[in-house]
């Protein structure tokens, strides 16, 4: 599969056109931003881990039949993905509070959720990506509310299929966002982007220590190590390992929530 032209450059990954109209290549980048791009960082290895870690969980989402826009991984940092029109909303699913959920309600970090929440934010840098209604989506015609419900649907059956993915590792899904698209060649809607330690949040299971972008975004450090300790528990670093820098395993130590 030969890569094309350059369609399109994201905060982590750049998307370029196949010779299959239908198909494009996701590249992964090192490149980190927080708080609506107010942080950046380069971080070598990042993206060579989430192009691995996406696919895991991606294959594993298709396995048990949620389609996605995974055709297979190309190399280090490509996939080969259907191409899709992003539908310009994010849906944050919920497990546990935290992050901007305890600053917007003023609920207690770490807070067990009843039942998962799910949030939809408009995807508009410029705007901050600020949180909406679905009678919005339904309004400005990103999706039909009838497309909203299936989405929805199948949003809560990721997270319970991730939950118990990741509790089979000892780590709690505490959040996570996701992507969904129309594939350009049927029109079907189908879940698209990544799922990593970039748009999860993964707290070992005993310790509550972060395994995820968080590391980054609140200057603890040890990013590659936690993004490798979640590759290693899912199986997969064996690639990697002789690629990028060593692998420093945490002792496991009691992190301390903050209260904000
Ligand atoms: N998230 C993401 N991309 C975004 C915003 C959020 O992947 O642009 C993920 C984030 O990693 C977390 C979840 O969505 O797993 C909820 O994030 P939150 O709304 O708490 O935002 P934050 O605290 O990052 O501002």
């Amino acid at each position: 599969m030969k890569k094309g032209k350059k369609l399109y450059e994201g905060k982590a990954k750049i998307i370029f056109s196949s010779t299959d109209k239908n198909l494009v290549i996701q590249h992964f980048k090192d490149d980190a931003t927080a708080f609506n791009n107010q942080k950046k960082a380069s971080i070598e290895g990042k993206g060579i881990l989430n192009n691995r870690i996406s696919e895991h969980i991606l294959s594993a989402l298709k396995d048990v039949g949620i389609e996605n826009h995974l055709i297979k991984r190309l190399n280090m940092r490509e996939q080969l993905i259907d191409f899709v029109d992003i539908i310009p909303i994010e849906f944050v699913i919920r497990n546990i509070v935290t992050g901007s959920l305890t600053k917007r309600l003023g609920i207690e970090d770490g807070t067990i959720l009843n039942k998962p929440l799910i949030e939809f934010c408009y995807k508009n840098d410029k705007l901050g990506d600020p949180l909406i209604a679905k009678e919005h989506i339904d309004a400005f015609g990103w999706a039909s509310l009838s497309e909203i419900e299936l989405i929805t649907d199948k949003c809560l059956r990721i997270n319970d299929f991730l939950q118990g993915m990741f509790r089979g590792i000892n780590i709690k899904l505490v959040d996570f966002k996701l992507e969904f698209g129309k594939r350009k060649s049927d029109g079907k809607i189908i879940l698209a982007d990544e799922i990593s330690p970039d748009t999860c949040r993964l707290w070992d299971a005993d310790t509550d220590r972060k395994l995820d972008k968080d590391r980054f975004r609140k200057n603890l450090g040890d990013i590659v190590e936690a993004y490798q300790e979640v590759a290693r528990r899912l199986g997969i670093l064996h690639e990697q390992a002789n690629n990028i820098r060593p692998i420093k395993f945490p002792k496991p130590t009691a992190v301390k929530i903050k209260k904000k």
